[in-house]
């Protein structure tokens, strides 16, 4: 048993923890759980806990259905809205083993981030990753089903009295805090009823846990106040719609490797051509970091959403953005496009290796963008090389199926079991009629 281990079974003990969720996710992002006494956390950590994954999306064929689960400590922690006196309940995310090879399993998209995260660290760098999610608040209807009613009227960083949500955004950030978060800001969205909670980077793999817990508790508190909270990217039409932006930066001995005292815009050889690796890879990205219909009803111009594939250190409709840093350590670069419905450890493994392919190809970095390309005609943006990104899941889950250095990424199991998937959602809503069909045509025809 290792140190961090002990820690571990300490706290259980100090905090009378009874129930232990052991927790992974599915290819499709969705945080599963299996619950276990707490006394069976020395067990788990020894020899893991064995589950039937033949029901998990995705993960194995039946006849091959047994998993392990071997609990990480690092990522311990006790589950706010679940505390009474003289009992809690704590979760850590596992690691899934395939029982009959006692290997990783390729099929856990927290394997899949690690892949990347090896195949940085042979570069000799540690990636950081911070992302900035957004979600909506809903009331809820008299059933507790939610609804896209706003419960309040704020705009862009609104105070109280008009931001009304502000109270249940408190009981979220304590919530977070009280397992481990550090908060970096919070913030009333551009829209009604959105919200944005900022958190401090961290390690890539630290971070991809991070998001998927951060859902749980948003919806959790959420709901402890009688709202739902939707990480679904575009629940209102034509106002803006929900992104996860995510800042990347890579280490190399201590010191971040992206920046550059002496370049135009203090990034680094290696930034520009990690930069450039996901300007390249970028239509094969979309279909991981916005792997929903709904998706691309954000990716439109008009709402501080990317439709473009380029660069900008000024405006935000361009794909990546350069934030100003304050301190070299804070020289990064900032995708704009994932929303808050994807899976992170698939959408950051995926962001990574074409980051990682721009550096081992030393990828050229076109210039950077300045002027607002919403406002760009094509011609202009034929003159200026700009691509634009899928406009719907089928052409994005088409553009994943022809890079190759993506699909690979995703690994033999996650790639075929997830275009599969994502072709079938995308089929389904093909065939779907609309109530916006109904309404343009019923009565017209
Ligand atoms: N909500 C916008 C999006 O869809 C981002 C707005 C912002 O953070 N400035 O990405
Ligand atoms: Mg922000
Ligand atoms: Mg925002
Ligand atoms: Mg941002």
């Amino acid at each position: 048993i290792t140190e961090a281990e002990q820690a571990v079974l300490d706290e259980i003990e100090e905090k009378d923890v009874d129930f232990l969720r052991l927790q992974f996710t599915d290819i499709l992002g969705t945080v599963k759980n299996v619950s276990v006494p707490a006394r069976q956390a020395e067990k788990a950590f020894s020899e893991g806990i064995y589950f039937d994954g033949s029901s998990i999306e995705g993960f194995v064929r039946i006849q091959e259905s047994d998993m392990r689960l071997v609990p990480d400590p690092d990522t311990f922690a006790i589950l706010p809205w679940r505390q009474k006196e003289g009992s809690a309940a704590a979760r850590m995310i596992c690691d899934v083993y395939n029982t009959s090879t006692g290997e990783p399993f390729e099929g856990d998209p927290r394997r899949v981030l690690k892949n990347a995260l090896e195949r940085a660290e042979d570069l000799g760098y540690e990636v950081n990753a911070a992302p900035e999610p957004e979600f909506f608040l809903f009331e809820e209807d008299e059933e507790g089903r939610a609804t896209t009613k706003t419960n309040d009227a704020g705009g862009y960083f609104d105070l109280a009295p008009k931001d009304l949500a502000s109270d249940v955004r408190r009981d979220i950030i304590y919530g977070l805090e009280d397992m481990g978060f550090e908060i970096e800001a919070s913030h009333h969205e551009v829209a009604e009823g959105q919200h944005e909670i900022n958190f401090e980077y961290d390690d890539a793999l630290a971070t991809a846990d991070n998001v998927a817990t951060f859902r749980t508790v948003v919806r959790a508190i959420a709901a402890q106040h009688d709202l739902h909270a939707t990480f679904m990217p575009k629940p209102i039409p034509k106002i803006n719609g929900s992104g996860m932006h995510t800042h990347f930066s890579l280490f190399e001995d201590g010191e971040n490797a992206f920046h550059d005292e002496d370049d135009e815009f203090n990034l680094s050889d290696e930034a520009h051509s990690f930069l450039a690796g996901i300007l390249e890879h970028a239509p094969a990205i979309t279909a991981v970091a916005n792997p929903t219909v709904n998706s691309y009803k954000r990716l439109v111009p008009g709402y501080e959403a990317p439709v473009y594939v380029a660069w900008s250190d000024r405006n935000r409709s361009a794909l990546i953005r350069k934030p100003a840093a304050r301190t070299p350590a804070a020289s990064r670069v900032e995708l704009r496009s994932p929303d808050p419905s994807c899976n992170p450890y698939l959408a950051f493994a995926v962001m990574i290796h074409a980051g990682l392919d721009g550096i081992e190809k030393d990828l050229e970095c076109p210039d950077p963008v300045r002027e607002n390309i919403y406002e760009f005609d094509e011609q202009k943006r034929e003159e200026y090389g700009i691509e634009t990104l899928p406009s719907n899941l089928g052409e994005a889950v088409q553009a994943l199926e022809e890079d190759e250095a993506i699909y690979s990424a995703l690994g033999e199991h996650v790639a075929p079991k997830f275009v599969e998937a994502k072709s079938q959602e995308f089929e389904e809503y093909l065939v779907d009629v609309s109530q916006w069909e109904l309404d343009r045509y019923l009565e017209t025809f």
